[in-house]
């Protein structure tokens, strides 16, 4: 193993997991691979394709991801081809008497050509495992949903005996069941590498205007001046008119969106990845694929709908592992209309969970880094001390009674309650959901009596982010206890919550008042009258989904 990684990749060693991944995949068993971007997935199969017999079947969902890996195998002296759309007639026809001959190691496919393929090609060749890159690709529930991804279940089918690895960067929990549900991966091992990036500083501006966005992205650029950086925004308009801003200042900037015509997409792409352009301001359609390693920053212009689309675009930043810098602009504006888009959605219930995550996460008073390794299931003691909040920390107290309050009550129930009726027992309110189960009855009813009813919102926030709880959305959001909830509600460790900070709450006398954001205050900057619009909408629009 070492010597071909050696000699067709010039590696000396294997990365963290690399090497079990490829033995299983050798030893013809099913995997699923969770490995942050730039983890190092392609060699888990690649490898394994040149120690098998047969040719290998790459699934992957961008015809220029494709032709990236193809073209860098070729160069490493590896025969691989790409069979998709764009081919023309002939390089087809080449193509598929390769694979009949056996002469190719790896063949990559889109889905599309795969399905089509399956009755014909696939059939007359000698297949030595298969690859699903991309994989989140296939759950509706992961945040890039492909409905020709959906039907590749066939192949576990089809082909018994030939090992299926399923790889991904982006999945939580429910995404991954999906994946390996659809796919009848058939028990297969499940390699999940830590998603940690500590070399990314995290950073949240809250309620930013247009113009103090474009201010705060200068002085950021200036302190990147030269480096390579991305600028995430919703809409297409948006990226022309920040780039426009931009190149206003003198900056290299181009322009990517799923409305430009493919040459000029190619064309940023390539511009970017050659240094020739600076920046790059995009839609989310910009980047699955990208090898550019020495990305220092990304902004992102508006919020994203998820964390993991999230985490996947700020992933691109860093992957040299060198000192990077993230920065995300969260407006009440941006979480209505991405409210808006959920709730129109056909998944409703679950985008809304998400944006709602991801809206978490935005408004945090806890370790940022902490939140989105709880989110990927990653159990975390310690905060980073390389985002904002740990720079510049809220004050804090020993939390645990009012943790273990709300774990009891959670454990009494058989963990089968929401949040709210969970404050309704903690308050000892007797509403009509508490007494059909006679909730009344337990010893924990009203135990949380003296802590008013948002405030144990907010704890019970802290509470998700600190990853004491986790929420089963696939099970009518009930709450379930982890390990370190378990810790805390034994007295094995100590909760630190973080003090409350509210408007209203008067500074303490004699003391300065501090210039810091309420945590729950209406974002700053947004015009008055329009700030008390959005905010009666946001209302209205929450009543409704609570209804
Ligand atoms: P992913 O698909 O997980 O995003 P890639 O497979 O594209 O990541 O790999 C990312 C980068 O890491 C590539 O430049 C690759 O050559 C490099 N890489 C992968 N494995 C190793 C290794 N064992 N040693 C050194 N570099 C590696
Ligand atoms: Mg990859």
């Amino acid at each position: 193993m070492i010597q071909t990684l050696k000699r067709y990749f010039g590696y000396d060693s294997f990365r963290p997991l690399q090497e079990e991944i490829i033995r299983t995949v050798l030893d013809g068993r099913d995997s699923l691979v969770l490995m942050p971007t730039g983890g190092g997935k392609s060699i888990c199969y690649q490898l394994p394709a040149l120690l098998c017999e047969g040719t290998a079947v790459v699934v992957s969902p961008l015809i220029s991801l494709m032709k990236d890996q193809v073209e860098s195998l070729c160069a490493n002296g590896v025969a691989a081809g790409a069979l998709n759309s764009s081919n023309d007639e002939t390089e087809n026809a080449v193509l598929r008497r390769a694979c009949m001959e056996g002469s190719l190691k790896l063949l990559y496919i889109s889905p599309e050509k795969l399905i089509a393929e399956a009755n014909y090609l696939l059939r007359d060749m000698h297949i030595s495992l298969f690859a699903i890159d991309e994989a989140h690709c296939i759950s509706q529930w992961g945040h890039d949903f492909r409905p020709e991804y959906a039907q590749m279940g066939f192949i576990r089918e089809m082909f018994p005996n030939i090992p299926v690895i399923a790889l991904t960067a982006t999945a939580d929990k429910i995404t991954r069941e999906d994946i390996v549900r659809q796919l009848h991966l058939n028990q297969p091992k499940v390699f999940i590498s830590s998603f940690d990036r500590p070399n990314l500083s995290l950073t949240v501006k809250r309620g930013y205007q247009q113009k103090e966005k474009s201010k705060a992205i200068l002085d950021f650029i200036g302190r990147h001046r030269g480096e390579s950086g991305i600028i995430y925004c919703m809409s297409r308009s948006k990226t022309e008119t920040v780039a426009q801003m931009l190149q206003k200042q003198g900056l290299r900037v181009a322009v990517y969106h799923a409305g430009l015509s493919s040459v000029r997409r190619d064309e940023a792409q390539d511009d970017f990845i050659n240094d020739r352009v600076q920046i790059v301001c995009a839609t989310i359609a910009f980047g699955m694929g990208i090898d550019k390693s020495n990305v220092r920053w990304v902004i992102h212009y508006n919020l994203p709908k998820s964390i993991e689309s999230f985490y996947q675009e700020i992933g691109r930043a860093g992957r040299d592992g060198l000192p990077s810098d993230t920065l995300l602009f969260y407006s009440l504006a941006d979480l209505i209309l991405l409210t808006k888009f959920a709730t129109e959605s056909g998944q409703q219930g679950i985008n809304l969970e998400k944006l709602q995550r991801m809206q978490q996460y935005a408004e945090a008073d806890v370790c940022r880094r902490r939140i989105l390794l709880s989110y990927f299931g990653e159990a975390t003691t310690e905060d980073c001390g390389n985002c904002d909040v740990c720079k510049n920390p809220p004050q804090r107290f020993d939390g645990t009674v009012i943790v273990q309050k709300a774990l009891s009550a959670i454990v009494r129930t058989e963990q089968q309650i929401g949040t709210s009726i969970l404050v309704d027992i903690l308050r000892g309110n007797n509403t009509p959901d508490v007494s059909e189960k006679g909730y009344q009855q337990l010893k924990t009813f009203g135990a949380g009596r003296e802590v008013p009813a948002r405030d144990w919102q907010d704890y019970l926030l802290q509470m998700l982010q600190l990853g004491y709880f986790e929420i089963a959305y696939n099970e009518n959001n009930h709450l379930k206890i982890t390990n370190s909830g378990s810790d805390v509600l034994f007295g094995r460790s100590q909760a630190r919550l973080a003090v409350i900070r509210r408007e209203e709450s008067a500074p303490a006398k004699g003391r300065k008042k501090k210039p810091t954001i309420p945590v729950r205050e209406l974002p700053l900057g947004l015009p008055n009258t329009e700030s008390e619009e959005l905010f009666e909408a946001l209302r209205a629009l929450r009543k409704r989904l609570a209804d």
